[in-house]
């Protein structure tokens, strides 16, 4: 159960989130809970979940180690804060920022590389699913990204299927339709990786989840877990999602 805070909360707003969520989820062993905040915020959430078993992610991560690229951090920056995730291809990246499966590929690998778990993000636009296009869009994320991994790289992945018509719109993709994607998305795995990798990756679905849509999301036995964008925010909220 991934929380993506995407450009909120400073490190006090951390720090404060943190004292409520960890009394709501001490119990909650059923699943791996990951939040990722702003880099800024990274080590705060760090120390804050010490002692717990919350896990820290980033949003992004650079495709090299370190040299001239301003505003990018890298996979070691990052993991020296004491995260051990790293979002990659969030569709906010792909639509504002220029990122393309290719650039995907180079941050997935990197993340690997610095033993981050990378969250590899995909997922139709609107246009392209009302054109019939969504399996066609999600095999070509897939060949053009997460394909190019070794299996022993594939196995330390997860996979977000985030429709991008479903993100922060409060429309929640049906746990049918996200269901038969993240079908799709398995597919290709299992025709890349073979059938026990394909079955062992876990693929989130993102997309306007909520407390109240969460539970019949996760009934799907296609969806292993969930991202989630503004209902991660509130401490409240997403320890209800966590404890659906
Ligand atoms: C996200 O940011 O990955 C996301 C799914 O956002 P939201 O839950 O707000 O739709």
């Amino acid at each position: 159960m991934a929380g993506n805070w995407k450009m909120y909360k400073t490190p006090a707003d951390t720090v404060a989130f943190f004292e409520k969520f960890r009394p709501l989820t001490a119990n909650s062993e059923h699943c791996e809970i990951v939040i990722c905040p702003p880099f800024t915020s990274l080590s705060a959430a760090a120390d804050a979940v010490k002692g717990s078993a919350i896990r820290v992610g980033a949003q992004n991560i650079a495709w090299a180690k370190e040299g001239a690229f301003t505003g990018e951090i890298s996979g070691p920056m990052i993991a020296a804060t004491g995260a051990t995730h790293a979002i990659v291809g969030h569709s906010e990246r792909r639509q504002y920022f220029g990122e393309s499966d290719e650039t995907v590929l180079k941050r997935t690998l990197a993340a690997l590389e610095f033993g981050l778990w990378p969250i590899v993000c995909v997922g139709e636009r609107l246009e392209e699913r009302e054109g019939g296009n969504t399996e066609a869009v999600l095999v070509r994320q897939f060949q053009n990204g997460i394909a190019g991994l070794s299996a022993a790289q594939f196995a330390k992945i997860a996979i977000a299927y985030e429709p991008v018509w479903a993100i922060g719109t409060g429309k929640t993709a049906t746990p049918e339709i996200a269901a038969d994607a993240h079908r799709t998305i398995r597919a290709q795995a299992r025709e890349k990786f073979g059938k026990e990798a394909a079955d062992a990756v876990r693929i989130l679905y993102g997309g306007s989840v909520k407390p109240d849509n969460t539970r019949s999301l996760m009934a799907q036995p296609e969806i292993d877990g969930v991202l989630v964008g503004g209902a991660s925010l509130d401490p409240v909220s997403f320890a209800s999602i966590v404890n659906f």
